[in-house]
């Protein structure tokens, strides 16, 4: 895909985002690595509903802005993650209400944010590692994404939202949305004990599909 449709597709798939509520305001923003290295990313304070392709913020490979607006402060989330996950080729990152919301309760296992619920969380996003609140610009939250070390392509951040890797900016917005609407079941039957998959369920789609979850191997 050449650069001006890159370019339409993150103002595409943000007005979808956008418009289904998954983000409010100016919160969320996108990125997409280029094959020069360089990066295509929203720019800082602009809705997802009304991005211009004009406007998209192109870094180069050093991160320095080359063209368009200033892009969003929050790129060190997005930098963090491509550089632990060099499969990355889209992240995107909202302030989506479920996910949030789990990220608030009290039994969540940093490891696995989310149990496996359904077949398409276990193979869109796979498993879901939870980073503690940082204030809004601190640089330690980069660092806590580093130290997951890329084994989670999605990540989400206390109190504030998910961040979340593709090897697509498509693969990338439907791990955020499957997560979102995870997170919404999660919620719906908190306290009326579901069945989630079982391991053997797990353990079935991981083979059939030859998926990668971050604790395969570790027992756990
Ligand atoms: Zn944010």
């Amino acid at each position: 895909m050449n650069e001006a449709k890159l370019r339409e597709a993150i103002c595409r798939f943000g007005r979808s985002l956008f418009e289904r509520g998954l983000t409010p305001g100016s919160s969320g923003n996108i990125s997409l690595r280029l094959e020069d290295g360089g990066w295509l990313v929203t720019p800082t304070n602009a809705s997802l509903g009304f991005l211009d392709p004009a406007r998209i913020s192109r870094l180069d490979a050093q991160g320095s802005l080359a063209s368009g607006d200033a892009p969003t402060k929050e790129i060190p989330l997005h930098s963090a993650l491509y550089v632990t996950r060099p499969s990355a080729r889209a992240i995107v990152h909202l302030h989506s209400t479920h996910s949030v919301a789990v990220s608030m309760l009290p039994e969540i296992d940093p490891r696995a944010t989310l149990p496996p619920m359904t077949a398409y969380y276990v193979m869109r996003v796979g498993q879901t590692a939870l980073v503690p609140y940082y204030r809004p610009g601190d640089p330690a939250v980069a660092d806590a994404i580093r130290s997951l070390a890329g084994r989670y392509s999605s990540v989400l951040l206390a109190n504030h939202g998910p961040v979340v890797a593709g090897e697509t900016l498509e693969a990338a917005v439907f791990a955020t949305e499957e997560l979102e609407e995870t997170a919404k079941l999660y919620l719906l039957l908190r306290g009326l004990n579901p069945r989630y998959l079982t391991p053997q369920q797990v353990d079935d789609l991981v083979s059939v599909f030859g998926l990668t979850l971050p604790n395969s191997g570790h027992g756990d």
